[in-house]
Parts: C-alpha cells; structure tokens; sequence
C-alpha cells in the first residue's frame, strides 16, 4: 500500500495526505445487476477496493475507483422496499419531512430516486409534485397514485437537466457513488443560485458504524465515497451551505442532513480537526480489526461446511455480495436469501450463488442463515416462524444493533 507512487489527491478537499488503510482486489464493480446465470455472474467485470483516509478532513474515497466500470441502469435491482420493516420507516422519514417543512402542494426533486419509491411516498402524503432523475427508474413498475404528478427522468441529474424550480431536494443513498463528491455537492448548491428557502436532505451510510463494527461487508465497488457525521458536515459547509440538521438514524446504518443554502460571502469553516482525528482513531481501530473478523468469518464457515451444515446468506444486495466476495467464499454457503421477487433466479455477482425466495426455504431447508442486516432480525426470524422453519438457525453478520 505505501508502494503507491503518486500522492493521492483527495475528491473532499483538494488537499493532500489520503492514506490507504483498506485493500481488495477482484471485486465486482456491480453487486445489484440482474445476473441470468452463474456463469455471467462470475465473470462480471472486477475492480480494486483501496479505501484512502483524508487527514485533512476525514473524507474516505476508493483510491482505485474507475466509473467506466459500472452501470446504473433498469437492469439494477437495488430496492429494499419489499422489506416490511425497511417500507415502514422509509414512510415514517416521508411523513416526518413533510410535517417539518410543510411539504403540501410543493414540488420535491429527487436525485438518485431509484424505482421512485420514496418521491412516490412524499408526493402521495403531500399532495406533492415531483421531478425524480435515475437511469435504473422502470416506470412499469410504478402503481403509486401521485405518479400522474411525477416526472420521471431517465438520466443522471447534471448541471444541464437540473431543474431551477423545486421546493425541496431529496438525494438518498447517491452521493456515497459519486467520485467527485464536492464538485457534485457544489453542483447542486449552483442550481439554487439565489434561493435561500430550499431545503435539501441527504441520506449516506454512516462511516463511522462501519469503522466501529469493521463491517467490511459495507464496503464494495460501487461505494466510492464514505462519510461520517463530521466529513459530511464540512463538505457541505465548504460547498455553500448551512447544515441545519445531521443525525444517524436505522441502527447507526444511515446519515441524514439537512441544509440550506447559505450566503456564499461567508467563509466556511474546515472541519474541526479534532473531529478529523476521531476518525483517524477510527480507521485504526477497523485497519487493525477488520483482517481479524474476515479470518475468524472464513474459520466458521469452514467449519460448519466440515460439520456438513447447510448455509444460506440473507440478503442478496451489496452487502451480501460483498461479504462473499471479500472472504472467497464458494460452497461453504448454499444459496442467498432475499425477500425481493425479482431478484429470486438470478446470481450473486462475482461469487454466482443462486439467490432463491423465502418459501424455497420450505422445500430445500438449511440449518443456518446468516443474516446481512442486523436491522431485519426479528422480520426474518417471524417469516421464517411462519413457514415452520424455527430450527433455522439465524447467525447475524455483526452482533451490535444500536
Ligand atoms: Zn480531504
């Protein structure tokens, strides 16, 4: 890793000083691509995760990220929405926004709106306009009854398409797979030129649960950029905003803010370096933690495939295709569970594991699942009940639910 010659510039700051602390090579550059069969599935195309620390702010960047390599495209299957528990708080943040800021009759964009579930739910409970971009967005699939309020723009949202309109802007999930963060942060504050009374909230994984529970599951390819609380703060200071609102929220999983355009006379402030330095405790701690948990993972799975065990993983997303690749894993596990129908008959990207429903569970039983997303244990554990398959043992990935 200190082999690398040229110093690593980083895409938060512009300043020097990114040091490599996490390293992975032949990881699939897509975890959520509709994969027909094994074959396709293992040899899609790989790329390096090489995670770089800023210790100028405390931004953490894939240092090896090439964006030719991944698509975004209807052939993503990326929704969580068919998890009861996941749709549930997803309609609570919904509702929560529009009573804070009296979303009715407004116009709300969204950028990375996916297949539109969330515009779908602001726009139907304020009575809401909207404007979504994604290229993954499959208006098929939309039953929402705001649909008919809703653009849907199938492309990237750039400089050119923003819109000058819009009373609220959503970005959920998206900026963690933008590679020039701050150029793409700066981008959205130009597009509100003069306004000051737009409201923009964004959504990214927290670092900093990552770092804690060195979830090296929540690392892979299409992820380039991860922030904590503090980083993500000072990029949106730095780019022209007041942050009014910043809090973890789904077990320590996500980060939402909430800002609004500030004068661009004010000089913003840099991120406090003492908060930088948490984190750089913080990377020494996953840096020295993470090889441990991936050897003594790869340990229990040798040993349940010596006992014989039949071992399935829960969730077929990026985390489960980045638990099995990051360890090599082959026929230690069976099949991949995931609640989404769609995804049932296709392959894990890069290891090729069938990815089955729930219910086949009936019929081909395993004696253990290990569970991607800690947040959805008691979900499993009841739908798991229901089939009569309490003997299933349910193993979660990570122990710690805050
Ligand atoms: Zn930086």
């Amino acid at each position: 890793m200190r082999g690398d010659s040229a110093p690593i510039t980083c895409p938060g700051c512009g300043l020097g000083g990114v040091d490599v602390f996490y390293r992975v090579a032949g990881v699939p550059v897509n975890s959520t691509l509709q994969l027909s069969s094994r074959r396709e599935a293992r040899e899609l195309a790989t790329g390096t995760l090489a995670l770089g620390f800023c210790h100028s702010c405390g931004f953490i960047h894939n240092t090896a990220f090439d964006p030719t390599l991944t698509e975004y495209s209807s052939r993503c299957e990326e929704t969580q929405g068919f998890s009861p528990v996941f749709s549930r708080w997803q309609g609570e943040l919904a509702r929560r926004l529009v009573e804070r800021h009296d979303l009715r009759g407004r116009e709300i964009i969204e950028i990375g709106c996916g297949k539109g579930d969330f515009l779908n739910a602001l726009c139907e409970i304020g009575g809401n306009r909207g404007i979504g971009f994604d290229p993954a967005y499959v208006p098929e699939r939309n039953t929402s009854p705001a649909r008919d309020r809703i653009k849907f723009i199938r492309e990237f949202y750039t400089a050119e398409n923003a819109p000058e309109s819009g009373d609220f802007i959503v970005c959920k999930m998206t900026l963690e797979h933008i590679p020039r963060a701050a150029d793409f942060v700066r981008m959205v504050r130009a597009s509100l030129g003069d306004r000051r009374d737009v409201v923009v909230f964004f959504q990214v994984p927290d670092m900093r649960r990552i770092l804690d529970e060195a979830a090296f599951w929540d690392l892979y390819y299409e992820h380039c950029s991860y922030f904590d609380k503090a980083s993500l703060c000072g990029l949106f200071q730095r780019s022209g905003f007041e942050v009014q609102d910043l809090e973890s929220d789904y077990g320590g999983q996500y980060l939402m803010l909430e800002a609004t355009p500030g004068s661009a006379h004010v000089k913003a402030p840099a991120t406090h370096a003492d908060e930088v330095r948490r984190i750089a405790a913080d990377v020494a701690g996953f840096r020295e933690r993470a090889p441990r948990l991936m050897d003594s993972w790869r340990g229990r799975l040798a040993g349940w495939k010596v006992e014989g065990r039949a071992v399935a993983v829960w969730g077929s997303g990026s985390k489960g295709v980045a638990f099995l690749t990051s360890l090599g894993i082959g026929d230690e596990v069976r099949c991949v569970v995931d609640i989404n129908p769609h995804r049932a008959g296709h392959f894990m990207a890069g290891s090729g594991h069938p990815i089955v429903t729930p219910r086949s569970l009936i019929r081909d039983p395993v004696d253990k699942v290990i569970l991607m997303n800690p947040v959805y244990l008691d979900e499993v554990q009841s739908l798991l009940g229901e089939m009569g398959l309490n003997n299933i043992e349910v193993v979660s990935v990570t122990r710690r639910i805050r």
